[in-house]
């Protein structure tokens, strides 16, 4: 039996705006094992980005956890729910045993500081390194690690002075400075150009690799996905309507979304001529549609799709449908 290192039930964030409250999303389930990569996909605002920062309590004003547990295994055979944790106490393991990844390099990097100083600035601030000279010397080796040439002349460079490929290697490398349980990395290669992502993706399957991290990848490239996962959970308006492992996903998709969206994208595991859109297009939430919120674009929609909300359930081992039909 693979084992959990993150238990995430029934996880639930509303944005509280002038035009409504957004249930951007609700009743979110789903495991994460240890070491396996692990992707949340679907199409912009489906609520991936913020079930992601949601696990470590990143949701800022007007975004409130309004329900949920995220229970997170540690090394000594412990759990702890992350949402119980005070700020002080999430701060301990975010950066340090839970790490983030994020889209942009150029938003994620401070242009008043050097890459060497933000590299060494995440290991000293959870005290991993024993001081600032420590901090800078293993910059150097981090960068070294993510291939960047020249290392040691690089560690002083301001982020201004580097591509954005580069730039997103630092931003892995900070990630990784501290080693890791679980590295989130939310649409790691969506700002970069198609060469670059190939060698970003590679670099990031190798760390992973050798430090036998979990990863949780955040994408709506359902290339990435065939590439990197080991297992997949689909999102659509804020809930998550099927999970499996990457073969279930591509070869037998069972959900009408699912099978759209692979319809709608070239599927790197089959052969598809035409590319089909999805008709219709994603619901509004702060009034989102009543029993299953695909309803209104599903072809297959009846009565009980209008009325009742479909649960997560097991068609097969390990793979999980969120449909009436089944
Ligand atoms: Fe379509 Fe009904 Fe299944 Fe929703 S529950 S995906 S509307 S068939």
């Amino acid at each position: 039996m693979p084992e959990p290192i993150l238990e995430v039930r029934d996880l639930t964030v509303h944005f509280y705006t002038y035009a409504g409250i957004v249930k951007a999303i609700e009743k979110v389930s789903f495991d994460v094992y240890k070491g396996e990569t692990f992707a949340l996909v679907g199409e912009t605002g489906c609520g991936k980005s913020v079930t992601s920062r949601a696990l470590t309590q990143l949701i800022e004003s007007p975004g409130r956890i309004v329900g949920g547990k995220v229970i997170y295994h540690r090394d000594d055979g412990s759990t702890v729910d992350l949402l119980k944790l005070s700020e002080e106490e999430i701060r301990e393991i975010r950066g340090k045993e839970i790490a983030y990844i994020f889209q942009d390099p150029h938003a994620s990097l401070d242009p008043l500081y050097t890459v060497g100083y933000q590299i060494a600035e995440a290991m000293v601030v959870h005290k991993t390194v024993k001081d600032w000279k420590e901090g800078f010397k293993r910059a150097v080796d981090i960068l070294r690690q993510v291939l960047i040439p020249d290392p040691e002349k690089r560690v002083k460079n301001y982020p201004h002075e580097m591509s954005g490929g580069m730039k997103q290697r630092v931003v892995i490398g900070i990630g990784v400075s501290n080693n890791p349980r679980i590295l989130i990395a939310d649409e790691p290669t969506t700002a970069l150009d198609v060469t670059v992502q190939a060698q970003i993706l590679d670099l990031m399957n190798e760390l992973k690799r050798k430090y036998n991290t979990t990863l949780i990848l955040i994408t709506h490239n359902m290339g990435v996905v065939a590439e990197m996962a080991d297992r997949v959970a689909v999102m659509y308006a804020g809930k998550i309507v099927e999970v499996g492992s990457v073969d279930q996903i591509f070869k037998n998709p069972l959900h009408p979304y699912t099978k759209g969206l692979l319809r709608a994208v070239p599927n790197p595991l089959g052969k598809i001529e035409k590319l089909e859109a999805i008709p219709g297009t994603v619901p509004n939430l702060i009034t989102p549609p009543a029993g299953c919120r695909f309803h209104p674009r599903c072809p297959y929609a009846s009565e009980v799709c209008r009325q009742k909300i479909p649960e997560l359930k097991e068609i097969e081992p390990g793979h999980f449908v969120a449909c009436h039909l089944y």
